[in-house]
């Protein structure tokens, strides 16, 4: 259930402001009857109308993408490149990425139309965990990992504790893959960190986005996320 003047604003049809003006004014009806109170809720399947004409109701959607590299996190781009909304085009609704992933790096994305959950999931007080996986160049001793474990300087300050997996060591070809589960999402940052400790990141990809993973999707394919898993993220 949303508050009206907020269904109202959203629609398009008018600004918050202008909305709860129209309320209070007595120009919304909520299913025939003439609503003035503006703290009503209001659910998916009310009709509403405003100076006489109904309001076209935007459905919320959730998608998962496997982005592939390569991809803008935008809904357009001024350089015209793909971006990740040009997976969705037989859709109607207006979706755009959940925070982002860097053009390079592949992995799990949420797409939504919904602000509220979006901006609920990219808040960091929420914490959400998101497990990456890094091809670096090199061998980073286990030293040098503690510090992104505990937490390293970066110039945006010191990041929270992470946790580290070396899953793959090739001394022969001098290469490595480890996975990271970080919480905050500050630009770059997975490949900064390891900047910072002398190994860059050669090839990144997200994996895990709190419980969700891109199990079932190749790169390039997205699928809903079921009415349960959004009620488990929110
Ligand atoms: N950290 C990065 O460095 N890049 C991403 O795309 C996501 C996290």
């Amino acid at each position: 259930m949303e508050r009206l003047q907020k269904v109202i604003a959203h629609a398009g049809v008018a600004s918050r402001r202008k909305a709860e003006e129209l309320i209070l004014e007595g120009k919304v009806k909520v299913n025939g009857q003439t609503t003035k109170e503006l703290g009503t809720k209001v659910g998916g399947s009310d009709r509403i109308e405003v100076n006489g004409v109904q309001i076209e109701r935007e459905n919320k959607v959730y998608y998962l993408l496997y982005k592939p590299r390569g991809v803008i996190s935008a809904a357009s781009d001024d350089k015209n490149r793909k971006v990740v909304t040009d997976f969705f085009h037989e859709i109607n609704e207006r979706i755009y990425p959940v925070g982002r992933l860097d053009y390079e790096t592949s992995g799990i994305l949420l797409l939504t139309n919904d602000g509220d959950f979006a901006n609920m999931l990219m808040h960091p007080r929420y914490e959400i965990d998101k497990t990456y996986v890094a091809r670096l160049k090199g061998i980073p001793p286990k030293a040098k990992l503690r510090e992104l474990e505990r937490g390293i300087q970066l110039e945006d300050g010191k990041t929270a504790p992470a946790k580290i997996k070396a899953l793959s060591i090739d001394k022969k070809q001098n290469k490595s893959i480890i996975e990271i589960t970080i919480h905050e999402g500050r630009n770059r940052q997975v490949r900064r960190m390891f900047e910072a400790i002398g190994f860059p990141v050669q090839k990144l990809k997200r994996e895990r986005f709190a419980f969700l993973t891109l199990q079932g999707l190749n790169a390039g394919e997205a699928r809903e996320l079921t009415p349960h898993e959004v009620k488990q993220l929110r």
